[in-house]
């Protein structure tokens, strides 16, 4: 319990060889919320050695998401601690100081095969039906010249103490035990140079004082390979917590690649401007169970509720549908003015001429009017992008939308009823402006027509809005009112008499 009393250290150490997803927020956020609620640090650190993969883009994507969801580092980019760079390419001559410790204690070696050696030395070991696990090497002086003479390059290679079983008790999946024999040599500096992330991840941590390994299950494993390094080099162990997978809905491994399963990438949530807290939440609960019925947690409430114990052994399968809902409980939960505010900076972001069009010449008031009604029906902004221009613009509607078969609404149905309603709405002064008058008129006359809700109140949302999921009829007459109201309808109407 020391490490809590001092807080823990943890870090969120990405490679940045593709688009930041859910899953690796996950972890990030972990960390996080563990750092905070024990006052501790939370570190950010780039692992960019595998050149071949590694880009400035994905990097400045990971840096960019982190800041939008709010999950500032206390050190890390931008932010040194005197414990930096925190970039890894930057540290090579710091890694060659303890490779070099490694290499003179006997733990580590050069080793000189080439790719197709290995490939012939790993056939022979399937042929005698054995694993393959890469041992130290002898060579004579005569291979030695050789090699150097063809120019080749070594790699140098840990050693496995292969009479060894490694121990240590992991946070999520409890005591875990790994007999050395089954791993080979592994390399730890590659033939150009660069160390792998056995080394440079081990070098990190213990240089940059973490306390608290929290990462995804895949590196349960690579775990006694890096423990054999803190040994070797005498570096105090931090604890270790390996998160469950995140599974698709058909119970795969989630990759960046799943692109059937809704968003999963942050840069797709920023671009249909997701709400970040919505989605911090709906992450937290990814395999964290709170142990209460409540859903809605604030950061400052996550940062005191969080716990480790509390996280879920089984995989968590994720389900962008809760994302979804999570996002349009926020929405609703907005304030008006702070709902229109953001969704006219969406807009102005992402939508088109057409949209600017729209806010530049359309009343901020008549915004605020319709807010209440429109954000509990959206669960997205770009929903609102996509479906919502029916607030401003007259469009043509499809007889086949009007016509909604189920309903049995007809042609000869919907004209009787637009004659009633057009009728009635002209006899409306603007004192009668409210929602309940317009709806208890428009319930009246279905009563006393014998007609259903939906035969009356279905063509006209249809004719007002044009869309499948819109505001109440009642309601959009009272939004739109009697001038731009009667200018739908009767433009339906016309067609229906022309038709
Ligand atoms: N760079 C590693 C990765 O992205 C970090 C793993 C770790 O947290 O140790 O998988």
């Amino acid at each position: 319990m020391i490490a809590v009393l001092m807080g823990y250290v943890t870090r969120f150490a990405p490679s940045p060889t593709g688009s930041l997803h859910i899953g690796w927020v996950r972890t990030a956020l972990y960390c996080w919320l563990l750092a905070k609620q024990t006052n501790g640090q939370y570190k950010l650190r780039i692992e960019d050695t595998d050149l071949a993969r590694s880009t400035k883009i994905y990097e400045q994507e990971i840096l960019d998401s982190f800041r939008w969801f709010g999950l500032d580092w206390d050190a890390g980019p931008e932010k040194d601690d005197g414990m930096g760079p925190y970039y890894q390419m930057q540290r090579l001559e710091i890694y060659n100081k303890w490779v070099q410790q490694l290499i003179d204690q006997g733990d580590a070696y050069y080793a000189w095969e080439t790719a197709e050696e290995l490939e012939a030395m790993r056939e022979l070991a399937a042929q005698n039906k054995q694993p393959f696990n890469y041992r130290e090497q002898s060579y004579t002086p005569e291979q030695l010249a050789c090699f150097v003479e063809e120019w080749r390059k070594p790699v140098i290679r840990c050693k496995v103490p292969v009479d060894q079983t490694i121990t240590f008790v992991d946070w999520v999946k409890g005591e875990t035990l790994f007999a050395m024999k089954q791993f080979g040599d592994f390399v730890i500096v590659k033939s150009d140079g660069v160390p792998t992330y056995y080394l440079a991840n081990v070098v990190d941590d213990y240089l940059q004082g973490i306390t608290y390994v929290i990462r995804w299950e895949e590196h349960l494993s690579n775990t006694p390979k890096q423990i054999v390094l803190y040994n070797a080099l005498w570096f105090s162990l931090p604890e270790f917590a390996h998160l469950p997978l995140m599974l698709n809905p058909s119970g795969k491994k989630m990759s960046k690649r799943d692109t059937n399963i809704g968003l999963i990438l942050v840069h797709q949530f920023r671009e249909a401007w997701f709400l970040p807290e919505a989605i911090l939440n709906f992450i937290a609960m990814i395999g964290w169970n709170p142990w209460t019925d409540k859903e809605f947690f604030t950061v400052d409430e996550l940062i005191e509720h969080f716990s480790m114990e509390r996280v879920q052994k089984a995989n968590a399968v994720y389900d962008f549908k809760r994302a979804l809902w999570f996002n349009s409980e926020y929405l609703k939960a907005m304030d008006n003015q702070q709902f229109i505010e953001k969704l006219i900076d969406y807009l102005y972001l992402y939508g088109d001429e057409h949209w600017k069009g729209i806010i530049e010449s359309s009343d901020r008031d008549y915004w605020l009017q319709f807010a209440p009604y429109i954000k509990v029906r959206i669960q997205t902004f770009e929903q609102f992008k996509e479906y919502c221009d029916y607030f401003f613009l007259r469009k043509p509607v499809e007889q086949t939308l009007v016509n909604k078969e189920k309903m049995w609404v007809t042609n000869e149905l919907v004209h009787g009823m637009l004659h009633a309603c057009i009728h009635m709405l002209e006899s409306l002064s603007d004192a009668q402006r409210t929602e309940e008058t317009i709806k208890e008129l428009l319930i009246d006359f279905i009563q006393t027509q014998w007609l259903k809700n939906g035969q009356v109140l279905w063509p006209l949302r249809a004719m007002l809005t044009w869309v499948e999921a819109s505001p109440w009829a009642f309601e959009m007459l009272y939004l739109l009112w009697k001038e731009e109201s009667l200018l739908r309808l009767k433009s339906y109407l016309n067609t229906l008499h022309t038709a």
